[in-house]
């Protein structure tokens, strides 16, 4: 197993992506701390970690907030005296509208759960990373931050961040052993997604025009990816975003798949 006696935190694992991710390391070998903002996913999520042989600390926490992220953290050091692992995946949609419609209170919010959480669990985490002279973190960023898709001036920037902060961090902490990666999924169907084509906002038909392989991704085609750059195979891998899309980055010009409404 990759991941024996590893310690992972992953942030928004109650469900989708996250969730994917944290079951794929548990599987793995690795012990996890299910961090999300809403119980009840989460606390499923951990169950299912228990079940699956691995230890599981779930942990309420808001990533925006520098208190509960710090809170969070040392919660975990008190569990397991270290985290090898950090996934930087909670995440929420963006308004979709013109820009001109949008809230700043909503932009300001999604940039602060985005780009901030992350800054701050990868501060709070990289303490103890650097202590111990080892860590792995993954962002997971978008396509959405490398190209831009109307109506996400939230978004799009606060994934770019994300891929930027990444960089920072990776030539910052390599020093210490510490792998800094960011993972930009294509658009993979999730709970959040299935709503959006429900709600008429995603539309899932275009998804596919756009997507070279003509098809959405499922999570688990997303958890292995970050799995190999979190293990030995990727020990060289440091800095980089790994599209991970179906062939959407590779697909350059797409103004005539997506006409602006
Ligand atoms: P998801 O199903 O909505 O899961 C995100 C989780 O994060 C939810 O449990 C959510 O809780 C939680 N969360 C939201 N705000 C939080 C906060 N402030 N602190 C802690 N947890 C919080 O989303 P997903 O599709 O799996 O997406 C996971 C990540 O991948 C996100 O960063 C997303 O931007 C990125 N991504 C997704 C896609 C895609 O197509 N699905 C594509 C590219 C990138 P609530 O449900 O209570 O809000």
């Amino acid at each position: 197993m990759r991941f024996e006696n590893k310690v992972a935190l992953v942030t928004g694992a109650g469900v989708g992506i996250g969730k994917a991710i944290a079951l794929a390391l548990a599987k793995e070998g690795a012990d996890v701390i299910i961090n999300d903002i809403n119980g009840e996913s989460a606390n499923a999520a951990a169950d299912e970690i228990k079940k699956l042989g691995r230890q599981a600390l779930l942990v309420i926490a808001d990533v925006s907030s520098e208190d509960e992220v710090h809170n969070m953290v040392e919660k975990s050091i008190e569990a397991f005296g270290r985290i090898d692992i950090l996934i930087n995946n909670a995440g929420i949609s963006d308004q979709i509208v013109p820009t001109l419609e949008q809230k700043v209170d909503r932009w300001q919010h999604l940039m602060d759960v985005h780009l901030r959480g992350c800054y701050l669990c990868s501060k709070e985490t990289g303490k103890y990373m650097v202590e111990q002279r080892y860590g792995r973190i993954v962002n997971i960023a978008s396509v959405v931050g490398l190209g831009g898709l109307p109506y996400r001036t939230a978004y799009g920037p606060a994934k770019a961040g994300i891929i930027m902060l990444t960089k920072n961090l990776a030539i910052e902490w390599a020093r210490y052993n510490i792998n800094v990666n960011s993972v930009s999924p294509g658009y993979i169907l999730t709970e959040m997604v299935q709503k959006g084509i429900e709600l008429g906002v995603a539309d899932d038909k275009t998804v596919k025009r756009r997507t070279p392989m003509g098809r959405l991704g499922r999570t688990e085609e997303i958890a292995e990816p970050v799995l190999f750059l979190l293990s030995d195979a990727a020990s060289f891998v440091n800095g980089a975003n790994l599209p991970v899309d179906g062939g959407w980055t590779a697909f350059g010009s797409y103004g005539d798949a997506f006409e602006i409404p």
